[in-house]
């Protein structure tokens, strides 16, 4: 079965570990020994309990969350998390200034490519009046104006005095840019310029490189939230790391003028419930708990940035050969470039198609751009080997000496 497989550059949902996926096939048969599959037993039964519990510790442990944020395993993926970050976010300012007019009431956005833009209107259906500000629109330096091709340096940021919250996306998986780990690279998260000394509110999507790599002042952060599906396990699940006082008694905002929150998006009915105010994914829990447990074998975040680095090295600089010769185009501004999504042009009539052809009958698939901004999108989650990249930089390398510069 296994050997029929492909090796999977997908975006996502997308590759997880064989070994993986092999006990997760017994788990469906039989979970933990009870006699019952995954997807059949109770969630309230003391066996999931202490499952989904463990998932928790884990990911406390990898990412090493403070003891002053929660864990949260909620559903609707980073969608729902689009509309959650604002109603609890929005419902936590009304409760620290019930006094304070909606039209003086703020949003701060950093905008860096489609996940972040699709999260800046989703705030404005839901901002209830107040004011939806783009603390920096990435497009606005680039080259024609309208690309997202770039984080901004640290001093296109125009954050607001008291925002709501302040939202970033980590990695902009369409287009391929990510903001560094290295707080002193200027394609870093400007910690230094937000607003204020209090506890920050800020918010960061990290839907597509959640585990690949430690995240950088995890404890200033708000919330981070990611769906699972790229480097964890099938979708169905988002963890949301949220510090504790930012869930909140939306219903005593509401009272207060605040957008009432659905019960389903509400951070304190998962953080008063165990987890489980209604039925969770149980088999997307199960599925990251043993992507986690494996993980933990392997040496955790630290192992994967290591792995990623490097893998992200390899395809970077074939990248770079074929840039040399003409024959290839990267997307992004040098320094911006994504370590989970790498994007490129292939350059000439018909050449796209002949690479993508290429890479399929070599067993390579999952490697066309997203379809707003076109070209190759490699995508390197934790999964993907890095003998599975060696063999598309060889076949990029064996492309590019194969096509007339
Ligand atoms: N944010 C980012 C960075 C994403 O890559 C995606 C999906 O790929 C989303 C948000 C939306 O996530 P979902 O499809 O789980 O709603």
């Amino acid at each position: 079965m296994t050997e029929s497989r492909v090796i999977n550059f997908g975006a996502g949902p997308s590759a997880l570990p064989v070994p993986v996926l092999e006990e997760a096939a017994q788990g469906l048969l039989n979970f933990n020994g009870t006699g019952i599959g995954i997807a059949e037993i109770s969630h309230r039964s003391k066996e999931f309990s202490a499952y989904i519990a463990s998932v928790e510790a884990q990911i406390r442990t990898q990412l090493a969350v403070p003891p002053t944020h929660s864990i949260l395993f909620l559903q609707g993926g980073g969608t729902a998390q689009f509309s959650a970050v604002v109603l609890n976010m929005m419902a936590r300012h009304r409760l620290l200034n019930p006094e304070m007019d909606d039209d003086e009431r703020v949003m701060d956005y950093v905008l860096t490519g489609s996940w972040s833009k699709a999260a800046v209107h989703e705030a404005g259906r839901l901002a209830g009046g107040a004011k939806v500000n783009i603390a920096v629109d990435a497009r606005t330096l680039s080259a024609d104006g309208k690309s997202f091709d770039r984080i901004p340096p640290h001093d296109a940021y125009r954050f607001s005095k008291d925002p709501a919250l302040i939202y970033y996306c980590e990695n902009e998986t369409v287009s391929g840019t990510q903001f560094s780990s290295d707080p002193t690279h200027p394609a870093s998260f400007p910690f230094e310029r937000l607003p204020g000394d209090k506890l920050l509110p800020l918010v960061a999507d990290y839907s597509s490189s959640f585990m690949s790599r430690p995240i950088p002042r995890l404890a200033d952060h708000a919330i981070v939230y990611a769906g699972a599906q790229k480097n964890l396990g099938p979708a169905g699940l988002t963890i949301a790391i949220v510090r504790q006082d930012c869930i909140v008694d939306v219903d005593a905002a509401a009272r207060l003028g605040a957008v009432p929150v659905p019960t389903g998006l509400a951070y304190k009915s998962f953080a008063e419930q165990k987890n489980m105010p209604n039925t969770p994914p149980v088999f997307a829990v199960y599925v990251t708990g043993l992507v986690l447990k494996r993980n933990a074998e392997l040496g955790g975040v630290q192992y994967y940035e290591e792995l990623n680095r490097r893998k992200q090295e390899k395809v970077y600089g074939v990248l770079k050969e074929g840039e040399a010769k003409g024959l290839l185009k990267g997307h992004v501004q040098p320094g911006s470039g994504s370590s989970m999504n790498v994007v490129f042009n292939v350059i000439g009539e018909g050449a796209e198609a002949r690479f993508l052809a290429g890479a399929e009958e070599r067993g390579m698939k999952g490697l066309k751009g997203h379809r707003s901004v076109g070209g190759i999108r490699v995508s390197l989650y934790n999964a993907v080997t890095e003998e599975q990249v060696d063999t598309l930089v060889a076949y990029i390398r064996e492309f590019l000496n194969q096509t007339p510069a």
